[in-house]
């Protein structure tokens, strides 16, 4: 039978949905005080590190659906940052007629100082223990590719949803997945959340290697 304190507990659900908004609060103020440094806001460093993992530019509303904000928003981030030289506008290069955002030679430079910045929750990150970190990156992965599915944030390019993944086909429990692009095996700390070689699966691959990775549910 429940006692005092379990009968008025609220569902787990709620709390995780708690902790996680607390952690939220910590990743905006990090994020404010890094790119502040270096005289931009959240949504123009975001914009800079997206740019930098898209060799070929990104176009104006691919941004803004990548990074979930408005049009507008995206427009005026992206006319400070061509102010400041960080990022220049030129043709796109599957579409003459279409014009693509692309990091510029002073951007690449202060990417590369952002990334160097640890951040309040990477080092909190860090002092978990090896095998905490794997199991919460799968967690997220799960939640990350919940929230594709239903529409609520774009479709990434992780290994889960890549035609290349073949999940759980190995014996090895540490290097248990394999990359068919690269014909390797590897373990779930190795799961790529923004592989530039990512192609989508099919519908029933997609499915059925799902069904699989989220089978088996321990960190490797
Ligand atoms: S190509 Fe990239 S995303 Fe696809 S399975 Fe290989 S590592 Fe993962």
């Amino acid at each position: 039978m429940a006692n005092a304190l379990e009968k008025t507990d609220l569902p787990l659900s709620q709390k995780l949905g708690h902790a996680m908004n607390r952690v939220q609060v910590a990743m905006r103020a990090d994020s404010w005080e890094s790119f502040g440094q270096r005289g931009l806001n959240p949504t123009q460093g975001q914009i800079l590190i997206l740019l930098s993992q898209r060799a070929v530019g990104q176009r104006l509303n691919e941004i803004a659906n990548e990074l979930a904000v408005s049009s507008p928003t995206v427009s005026d981030s992206v006319a400070t940052l061509i102010e400041k030289g960080y990022v220049k506008k030129s043709k796109a290069k599957d579409d003459a007629r279409a014009v693509a955002v692309r990091l510029t030679s002073a951007g690449k430079r202060l990417v590369e100082q952002l990334d160097s910045v640890g951040g309040t929750i990477q080092s909190v990150l860090s002092s978990l223990p090896e095998s905490e970190q794997i199991q919460l990156y799968r967690t997220m992965l799960r939640m990350v590719r919940e929230l594709q599915v239903t529409g609520k944030i774009p479709m990434g390019r992780m290994c889960v949803t890549c035609r290349y993944f073949r999940p759980n086909v190995h014996k090895d429990s540490k290097r248990p997945h394999h990359c068919a692009l690269v014909d390797v095996a590897f373990g779930d700390r190795t799961l790529r959340s923004d592989c530039p070689e990512h192609e989508v699966a099919d519908e029933h691959l997609a499915a059925q290697n799902w069904e699989s990775f989220a089978a088996c549910s321990s960190g490797r």
